[in-house]
């Protein structure tokens, strides 16, 4: 029975965090300097408090140092955006992680967004950046953590992108679009999937690499994968499952156990491309400091 090579995000993660504390050691003891990521929170919603924890932990981990900024549901916009030009300004922070899944009703998020300087915009959302990755002969200043992880966990575990046709099932502006731009770059022939697409699984059988971001779990089949294909799930879906305690599992966009038997790799859900979203954060975080503390 053929199964596929597990392509191990956790593991993969954990030897890029090293890689960065070697870093992150290196310039504080030649430049006496460290990155900074600005974290910033607003309200208390308990999800987007959790996963802001998780990203403080994962900086503290690696040597980053986090600005922690919580602020109160009710701040006005105007005290954010003074707030967000304090960070922009203190030389120390060298990324921004903005929690925008909890922004109360009287902040505007892109308003917001578009006061966060360019230079420190390690999410790589900036409309600017965005442009530089969809132009030829043109680099981002960041390029997005999720599509930015997508990428790594193909290149660390030998799969070449260059030449490959690849399919990304997907478009959003986070994951889907930029991935395809990701790919792109690196000589993929893209073809991009919607929910709009007509036949979709005759398109994700010609991949050689499929990059499944449709946030519908388990919609690809086995029977839609080309054997020896490499198949990054970005997909994270809850579904109700009554042995567990917390009633539900998290399961990708991919059915993994009958795609397993076909493809050459395959990324389980989780333990995949979730580990590497923060990874890549704190990376961009490191570049945006070196750019600056090394110039
Ligand atoms: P969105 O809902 O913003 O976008 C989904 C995209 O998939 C859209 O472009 C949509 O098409 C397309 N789509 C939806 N249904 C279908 C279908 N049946 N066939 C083909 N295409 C379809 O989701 P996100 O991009 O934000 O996230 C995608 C998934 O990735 C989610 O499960 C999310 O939880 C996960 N995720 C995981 C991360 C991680 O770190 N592991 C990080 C970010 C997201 P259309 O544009 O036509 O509507």
């Amino acid at each position: 029975d053929h199964k596929a090579t597990l392509i191990d995000g956790k593991a993969i993660a954990q030897t890029i965090r090293s890689e960065i504390a070697a870093e992150v050691r290196r310039l504080s003891q030649t430049y006496g300097k460290v990155p900074g990521l600005a974290v910033v929170i607003v309200g208390k919603r308990k999800d987007s408090q959790s996963y802001v924890n998780m990203k403080r932990k994962a900086c503290s981990e690696v040597g980053i140092k986090s600005f922690d900024l919580d602020l109160p549901e009710e701040v006005s916009e105007s005290e954010l955006i003074s707030k967000v030009h304090e960070l922009n300004a203190n030389p120390d922070v060298h990324g921004w992680y903005f929690s925008t899944a909890s922004l109360p009703k009287q902040i505007n998020e892109e308003k917001i967004l578009s006061e966060i300087s360019l230079e420190k915009d390690v999410d790589g959302f900036h409309p600017l950046n965005i442009g530089k990755l969809a132009m030829k002969g043109r680099d981002p200043l960041f390029a997005p953590c999720t599509p930015k992880g997508c990428l790594e966990l193909l290149s660390r575990s030998g799969v070449s992108v260059k030449g490959k046709n690849a399919v990304v099932v997907g478009r959003s502006n986070i994951v889907g679009l930029p991935v395809s731009l990701l790919l792109l770059k690196e000589d993929a022939t893209v073809t991009i999937v919607h929910s709009r697409t007509k036949e979709p699984e005759s398109i994700v059988r010609n991949a050689d690499i499929v990059i499944a971001a449709a946030g519908q779990a388990m919609m690809i089949k086995g029977s839609w994968i080309k054997p020896g294909a490499a198949v990054i799930d970005v997909g994270t879906n809850a579904v109700d499952d009554p042995s567990k305690k917390s009633g539900y599992r998290l399961v990708g966009d991919v059915d993994f156990q009958e795609a397993s038997k076909v493809a050459g790799w395959i990324t389980p859900v989780p333990g995949g491309v979730g580990p590497m979203t923060v990874t890549m954060l704190l990376k961009n975080t490191l570049d945006g400091a070196k750019r600056v503390i090394e110039q």
